[in-house]
């Protein structure tokens, strides 16, 4: 079997004689096999990012734009040849691939409307008064610009849409910053082929060499190694606690510190309140047994926790029992994410005042995992604080709480969390306003009468949360807000209209939305 090369910009590289394995998780076998990087075509794909930004951040919105729109294009041309690499390496079904290859164009081109449309860089403009006093006020204006080379760490669970070319990297692409990409050792076949697509699209709309470079190898040496680069200037990392709090506390003890935006474990709490819980309980448990199964359960939305009133439970409590029993899980993604699963499934049960409410299919076969449902009440969850952290796969622990109060100390108690669920009539809603009120504070996004998976890409999501849910929870890495991460603002003091960028100019040749003077305008100044 040949060895995968590393794309380090335009070229194709192989030095290293350590190999990376693609294998398939539902028959162990090796699908294809991967040069990992050596230090010196690290030292290489940042050295060509750093030269790239210097021309790219350059180059208007519409030349970035025409790059994305021909990076999603080489991605859906790809076809059948990604959707079954993909399929065989991540264990996923076909249609789950064939939609992530829409949601994966579908951010590229999210991200090239928004650069083509402009007003993206929040533009502000305070013009000068002169004769103002006691002292003269300077013409200042404000725009975004971005950040610099950008380190991506593909995730495991979205092959495509979070991994070589997925949001982080489309994100930090718009925001004018050159991307290399970690491939996440799950499946780079799959990176390897999205990261030529990206390069076919780099190259025909005369992106500049370096723009965007893919690598493989381990976190702890490659990865590393990226983070600490004095060229790098931030970081986008999608998976587990101990793996983004690594490279964050590798990124901040750098003598220049940059930022992780680093998505990492939740349990997405979910609340059920009296009066639905007592008259929806069969539509709620069908609703919620299959989004705790959907995908094996590896989403970062799973909710892993569902809490309500024992006296208002007992229809709940039979119907969960019953609806969770006909689920059935799946091979999941790789087998160290299996044996993972399992090892939290072993915790749970070696706590005592937890007990199996339910179980789905049970399987032998290889790297399946089978669901399970657990039960306990707000003590013992109080007194084991690890009964809150995520189990990533299909499981749930169903809390019993005692009353309004104890719920409420519940959420006070939590961490921070990407979701918080609640359902409820409208006087339920009303009655636990004071529970959405503490939600707020401990997530960052609240669903009300739905379920936490299935994540909408669109201008308003916020796909991030507080900590240890993300190191930031100042930011989303889902929808077109995810541009911010990559950017910072800078202010320009008396520069002369011919040196402004477009953005800035008088003239507004760019037609974009502006703050000129307190008024918000997309006319000339
Ligand atoms: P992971 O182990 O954190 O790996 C993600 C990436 O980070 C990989 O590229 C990995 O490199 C790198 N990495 C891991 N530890 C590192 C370290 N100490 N220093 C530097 N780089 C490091 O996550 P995973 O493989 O995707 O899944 C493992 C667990 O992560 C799951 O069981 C689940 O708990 C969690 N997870 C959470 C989410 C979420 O959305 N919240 C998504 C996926 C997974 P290698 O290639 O060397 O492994």
């Amino acid at each position: 079997m040949s060895l995968g090369k590393q794309f380090i910009g335009f070229e194709q590289s192989g030095e290293g004689t350590d190999v990376l394995k693609s294998i398939n998780p539902a028959t162990g076998e090796t699908l294809a096999q991967f040069s990992k990087a050596t230090s010196a075509e690290i030292e290489r794909a940042v050295a060509k990012a750093a030269a790239a930004f210097q021309v790219y951040r350059k180059m208007s919105g519409k030349q970035k734009a025409a790059f994305l729109d021909a990076a999603a294009d080489e991605i859906v041309g790809l076809g059948e040849e990604l959707v079954n690499i993909c399929c065989a390496e991540s264990g996923l079904p076909q249609a789950r691939i064939q939609g992530e290859v829409g949601r994966t164009a579908g951010q590229l081109r999210l991200f090239a409307n928004l650069l083509k449309e402009g007003s993206w860089v929040d533009a502000r403009i305070e013009t000068a008064i002169p004769d103002r006093t006691p002292l003269p006020k300077p013409d200042i204006r404000y725009m975004q610009i971005g950040l610099g080379p950008v380190v991506v760490f593909g995730a495991s669970n979205f092959p495509l849409a979070f991994s070589a070319a997925g949001g982080d990297t489309a994100s930090a692409l718009a925001a004018g910053c050159p991307v290399i990409v970690k491939a996440h050792s799950a499946h780079p076949a799959t990176s390897s082929l999205v990261a030529g697509a990206v390069i076919k699209a780099a190259k025909a709309t005369g992106m500049p060499d370096g723009v965007f470079s893919l690598v493989f190898g381990d976190g702890s040496t490659a990865g590393t190694q990226l983070v600490k680069h004095p060229e790098v200037k931030a970081v986008g990392f999608t998976g587990s606690y101990s793996g983004g709090k690594a490279l964050f506390d590798a990124a901040v003890s750098r003598p220049v510190p940059i930022p992780v935006y680093a998505e990492m474990g939740s349990t997405n709490p979910v609340f059920i309140l009296p009066e639905i819980a007592k008259s929806q309980a069969e539509t709620f448990a069908k609703g919620f047994s299959g989004s705790v199964t959907l995908g094996v359960g590896q989403f970062c939305t799973n909710p892993g926790m569902l809490i309500y009133e024992k006296e208002n439970g007992a229809e709940l409590t039979t119907q969960l029992e019953t609806q969770f029993a006909q689920t059935a899980g799946n091979v999941m993604l790789t087998s160290g994410i299996y044996k993972a699963y399992n090892q939290g499934v072993e915790h749970h049960l070696s706590v005592a005042g937890v007990e199996t409410l339910a179980k789905g299919a049970q399987s032998d076969a290889l790297n399946t995992a089978s669901p399970i449902l657990f039960k306990t009440n707000s003590q013992v969850l109080g007194d084991n604080p690890q009964l809150s952290e995520e189990i990533f796969g299909p499981t749930s622990l169903v809390v019993e709480a005692q009353s309004k109060e104890d719920i409420l100390n519940i959420a006070r108690n939590l961490t921070g969390h990407l979701t918080a669920t609640v359902h409820g009539t409208e006087k339920d809603l009303t009655d636990y306003k004071d529970l959405l009120d503490i939600l707020e504070q401990k997530v960052g996004r609240i669903v009300i009468n739905g379920f936490p998976t299935g994540v909408e890409v669109c201008h308003s999501m916020v796909h991030g949360g507080p900590f240890p849910s993300t190191t930031d929870g100042r930011s989303t890495s889902v929808g077109s807000a995810a541009i911010e991460r990559f950017t910072r603002p800078v202010s320009y003091q008396g520069l002369p209209q011919s040196l402004l960028p477009d953005e800035l100019k008088n003239s507004n040749p760019l037609g974009i939305w502006r703050l000129v003077n307190g008024t918000t305008t997309n006319g000339t100044t």
